[in-house]
Order: structure tokens, then sequence, then C-alpha cells
């Protein structure tokens, strides 16, 4: 089965006042049960706080990157042990920022994945193309080799531990969403690279999130397409009320 989820990514926002009153927002007019799953990224040093003010509560409090190797010198950096030792179980990896600003690579990419899932945390891996890509008819060519180069390593038991997560740059920040349509094709498409290259019981049971620009008023019916299991949301994570009636279209 396919969970639902909703996560949100609240990128280099909020100091600890703001995460914790987001956090008491959400938790305070969250519905008492739900069948998507709440997941929200605040950043490295809000973390620790975050899991414990949503501890027993069913939110899961993600990191937003970490580093490919275990320890050493890398200064500045966050490392999976440390995220895991404030149980932090789950990371967002690949993001278009990252992948942009940051240059991560395919191969780097890969290597965070497999450092992740040998300590049993949850990715959440995101890919898409850049506007020009999808101009030139690329975008589907792009998509495969992001996922090729980063997964189709990994054997049928790691895929348990991963959530992917499409996202169109051009549509990140930008007011602009991928029509329904759109997403839609691309989730049937990724599926189907799933199925031929990994097997059809991982691609039955690999949850596809659209993100780019989702809002409340569009969310509906981008979650209503049958291969779009959730989303990654950004600018609408910030506020306890969209980011709610986000996951009620989901609902
Ligand atoms: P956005 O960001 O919802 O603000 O477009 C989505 C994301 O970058 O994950």
């Amino acid at each position: 089965m396919r969970k639902k989820i909703v996560a949100g990514n609240w990128k280099m926002n909020n100091d600890i006042v703001q995460s914790k009153a987001l956090i008491e927002g959400i938790l305070s007019k969250k519905p008492e049960t739900t069948a998507t799953k709440i997941v929200i990224a605040p950043g490295f040093v809000n973390l620790q706080a975050a899991v414990e003010q949503t501890r027993d509560t069913g939110i899961i409090v993600a990191a937003q990157n970490m580093h490919q190797a275990e320890s050493g010198a890398f200064t500045g950096e966050v490392s999976v042990g440390m995220l895991k030792g404030i149980n932090v179980n789950t990371v967002i990896l690949g993001h278009s920022e990252r992948r942009q600003y940051f240059g991560e690579t395919n191969s780097i990419l890969a290597e965070k994945v497999n450092t992740a899932l040998k300590h049993n945390l949850t990715v959440i891996f995101c890919f898409g193309e850049e506007l020009a890509e999808r101009q030139s008819a690329k975008h589907f060519d792009v998509v495969e080799t992001q996922l090729r180069e980063a997964l189709f390593h990994l054997s049928e038991s790691d895929w348990s531990n991963i959530v992917l997560a499409y996202e169109p740059v051009w549509a990140i920040g930008t007011g602009e969403t991928a029509t329904p349509e759109q997403a839609q094709e691309m989730h049937a498409f990724v599926r189907a690279l799933l199925r031929n290259n990994v097997g059809e019981t991982i691609a039955g049971q690999t949850s596809i999130l659209y993100g780019g620009s989702v809002k409340a008023d569009n969310a509906r019916e981008i979650f209503g397409k049958p291969d779009v299991d959730g989303g990654l949301i950004g600018g609408a994570s910030l506020k306890a009320d969209d980011f709610l009636a986000i996951v009620n279209a989901m609902e």
C-alpha cells in the first residue's frame, strides 16, 4: 500500500521561537486521526526541539539534508549519526536548491542515499527538470537519469525506505504549479520506470509526492490524480492553517 504523505519543507525559515510557534499551531489544529502522514522539516538547529515537541503526536520530523560521510573533517556539515542521535529518522535529499546552489550531483546523491539507508533513515528523494529542459522536451530523460544515477542501484528491500518527490524546478517557489495532468503524466512515467527497473512490487508500494507551489486551493486537484500520493510543500508549509488545509486536501 502506498502511503499518503504531506511534508513541509521549511527551508531556511523560522528561528527557534517561530519554529515552536508553527509546530504549536499545527498540533493545536491538526485532525485527531489522519490517514495522511504529516512530515515537517525544520532547519538543523531546530530539529531537536521539534522532535521533543512532536513526541507521541504522529508527526514525523525530517532533516533537509545531511552529508554522505559518516564523520570526519567536513566543517559545517551534519552527519547521519548526529540526526539519529536526536531521533531524526527521515531526511530530504536531492532538493533542487541543494543541486543548484550546493553542487549536489546525482553521484553525490547516490552516496548520501546509501549512507542514509545504511542507518535506516527514510529518504524523501527529490528530482525534477528545469524549465529549459521541459521546453526542449527533455524532461522525461532528465528525470530518468536523476533516478537511475542516484537510486537504481538499490536493492528491493532498500526501496521500502524511499519516498520520491517530483519537483519541477520551474514550479518551485514561483507560484507556477504543474497542471494536475502534467504531474500525473510524470508520476505515471516514474512508476513505469520503477516497474521496469526495480519491479512491480516496488512500483506499487513507493509513494510519489508532487512539489512546486502546492497551495490549499490547488492541492485537492493535484492529489486527486491516481499516481500522486501527496505533496512536498515549501512556502505554504510556513503557516499552520495553510499547511493543514493541504493535509486535509489529501484525505
Ligand atoms: P514551494 O516549494 O512549495 O514553495 O514551491 C516546494 C519545495 O521546494 O519543496
